[in-house]
């Protein structure tokens, strides 16, 4: 079993243990431009899990490469004792470590001050609405000469190799791509002069690191967006990079970020196709001599193990399956059970995006190596009562159990989940709730749980708890709108199945998933919907990728989005709106359903009952303020931890 995934495998003079690979993500875990000791703990984490390589994040090769204020600086001197803290943790498990070595070009999301954009050509970029200007030649030897010093000061670091990243439509690919690149110099027109940047970026790379080290290049199936790079032009440079010998192997993955369409493919998220990455690796593999590594939505070890076996490729990056379980290569080799990755993109690229530090929904350590240990034996076993069984109440108990304590778990419905459960009737929600049902099911094996009634005081102090966990979750807030003359229905109501007419309105107040899921179901139900937000934008609170899987999917079911608009009335066929800007209402002509997404409200009578009868509670998630299933499962594991 998964014989070929724990293999060994050379790329050129470095021998990986295993084909399990965690590849350059962002993690935030950056501060002045340089890795943090949190960066550390996490990836000795993954390589403590099994992981045969580790590729560390994008590190600038110069200052104009920063994508955002948490881009390592690999150009810095500074940058070496941290590579060599970092490289004596990872490969002291026998995990190899690489960085990747990067500049964005024109791509540059966020930083203080932004420095001016650099780029072939001075042709700007409309996702981050950046407007380059072109390099000069000398600029062009200091981007070379850039990417030489960070391949050698990672060598004194004491890394096994560097790879280049030359793909998502960043600087080396914005020189190979005929979109990108309008000189008229050596490096324009032609493939061969297109290519020329790559192919000295890789020769300084080389001799920067020296022989004793792998020099690999990423490449992207960048197909899903109209200004990346042709497809025959990545498959040309694929072949080049492998027959020139200029690259040890190829690493192989989707998405360009010029575009919305191409950049949700960079990570793509459920409900994208497992294994995406798939047919694009079989291409490559096809025209490269060099080892192929694939990665792209492979969550499941056998998975894998069946693209090596089937010769898709050679090794294969499970990286969001390793931020979710940093166990896995271990874990996988052992036949235990791993935790899935749900492809919700919060935790990972979702805080990446909004520049906090990484974090997973589904495994609460996750960027809190350092600072969060395993659950310690109880000093004193006793009895934890938890109360609610969704996100919270789920890994509270998981804690507590794990900590050696008899776990109660009250539950009202007759199994885990609570709110999750509505969006299992969601098309583009339904594989995140899935994955976290199966995930919230593990967590309650090893405690007591009673389902089907609403807990009481008295229920709780029945178990002569020695601590008691609320998680009592939240219920809809239900805004008055006055008149009549066309129903009104809460969007939690509407997911589980409540009627609706033919003609709907879901009225969205935040641009979270609720309304989203509420308006994408209801049309796959067959009604005629109409989308209206009061936010700024649609899926403003949903991760970017995710917002761009919906609009895409809205527009094809025919959805018709109406934008700043917030429930006022409603009469005979009509839904009254107010502009959420200029206040001017705004009426709705033929309206069967109004159904209303408009926040939560905690729900707090067990607590305040308890409180009533003098016992001391912990609270966790929604109880306390609604907010994600991210959020509550990291408070209810902290509570857990504490029992
Ligand atoms: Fe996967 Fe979600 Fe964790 Fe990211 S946050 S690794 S998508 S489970």
């Amino acid at each position: 079993m998964l014989d070929r995934l724990f293999s060994p495998l050379r790329l050129g003079p470095v021998e990986i243990r295993n084909r399990v690979v965690s590849t350059s993500h962002q993690t935030s875990l950056v501060h002045d431009h340089l890795p943090t000791d949190d960066l550390v703990a996490y990836h000795r984490a993954r390589a403590a899990g099994g992981a045969g390589l580790i590729v560390v994040e994008a590190t600038a090769v110069h200052p104009t490469g920063l994508l955002t204020a948490h881009t390592i600086g690999g150009y810095l001197p500074e940058i070496v004792p941290v590579w060599r803290r970092m490289s004596a943790a990872v490969q002291e498990h026998g995990t190899r470590l690489m960085c990747q070595l990067f500049h964005g070009g024109r791509e540059m999301i966020a930083s203080g001050t932004r420095p001016p954009a650099v780029a072939p050509s001075s042709i700007p970029t409309a996702r981050f609405k950046t407007e380059p200007r072109a390099l000069t030649r000398a600029e062009i030897a200091e981007m070379l000469e850039g990417y030489r010093q960070a391949a050698a000061f990672a060598a004194e670091g004491g890394l096994d190799g560097v790879e280049v990243c030359a793909g998502f439509g960043y600087l080396p690919t914005q020189f190979l791509s005929r979109h990108a690149n309008a000189r008229t110099d050596e490096y324009g027109g032609s493939f061969e002069n297109r290519f020329r940047f790559l192919r000295e970026v890789l020769e300084a790379m080389r001799a920067g690191f020296g022989d004793h080290g792998a020099v690999g290049c990423r490449l992207t199936d960048e197909s899903t967006s109209d200004v990346g790079t042709d497809p025959d032009d990545v498959l040309a440079a694929a072949a080049a990079v492998g027959a020139e010998g200029l690259a040890d192997y190829v690493s192989v993955t989707l998405g360009s970020s010029p575009t919305y369409r191409g950049s949700t493919w960079i990570v793509p998220p459920a409900a994208t196709a497992r294994n995406a990455v798939e047919a694009f690796a079989r291409t490559v593999k096809a025209r490269t001599p060099v080892p192929v590594i694939a990665t792209g939505r492979v969550l499941d070890p056998a998975d894998a193990e069946r693209l090596i076996a089937e010769g898709a490729c050679d090794a294969v990056g499970m990286t969001r399956a390793q931020i979710a379980d940093p166990n896995l290569a271990r874990r996988a080799r052992a036949g235990e059970r791993v935790t899935r990755c749900i492809g919700c993109n919060q935790g990972c690229i979702g805080h990446y995006h909004a520049g906090v530090p990484i974090a997973c929904t589904v495994n609460p350590w996750a960027g809190y190596e350092r600072s969060l240990p395993p659950p310690p034996p109880a000093e004193t076993p006793g009895t934890v009562v938890v109360v609610g069984a969704g996100p919270a109440g789920c890994a509270a108990a998981a804690a507590a159990a794990a900590r050696g304590h008899r776990v109660v778990v009250f539950e009202r419905a007759p199994s885990p989940g609570g709110q999750i459960r509505l969006a299992l009737a969601a098309p583009g929600h339904a594989e995140v709730a899935d994955g976290l049902l199966e995930i919230l099911g593990w967590w309650l094996a090893g405690a007591e749980v009673r389902h089907g009634a609403d807990a009481s005081a008295a229920d709780v102090l029945r178990e002569q708890p020695d601590r008691v966990i609320l998680a009592t979750g939240a219920v809809p807030h239900r805004p008055a709108i006055g008149g009549d003359g066309v129903s009104i229905v809460d969007a939690w109501d509407a997911l589980a199945g409540a009627e609706v007419g033919e003609r709907v309105v879901v009225s969205d107040w935040g641009g979270d998933w609720t309304g989203l899921d509420a308006a994408e179901a209801l049309a796959a139900r067959g009604a005629r919907v109409r989308l209206v937000t009061s936010a700024v934008a649609f899926g403003e609170a949903v991760h970017q990728y995710q917002r761009n899987l919906y609009l895409a999917r809205l527009d094809e079911a025919g959805v018709e989005l109406v934008h700043h608009l917030r429930p006022a009335s409603v009469g005979p066929g009509t839904a009254t709106f107010e502009n959420v800007f200029s206040g001017r209402l705004v009426e709705l002509a033929g309206v069967d359903t109004l159904v209303v997404s408009a926040g939560r409200t905690a729900g707090d009578a067990l607590y305040l009952e308890l409180g009533a009868a003098g016992v001391a509670v912990e609270r966790a998630g929604d109880c306390l303020g609604p907010r994600s299933f991210e959020e509550a499962i990291r408070e209810g594991t902290l509570a857990g931890l504490a029992a």
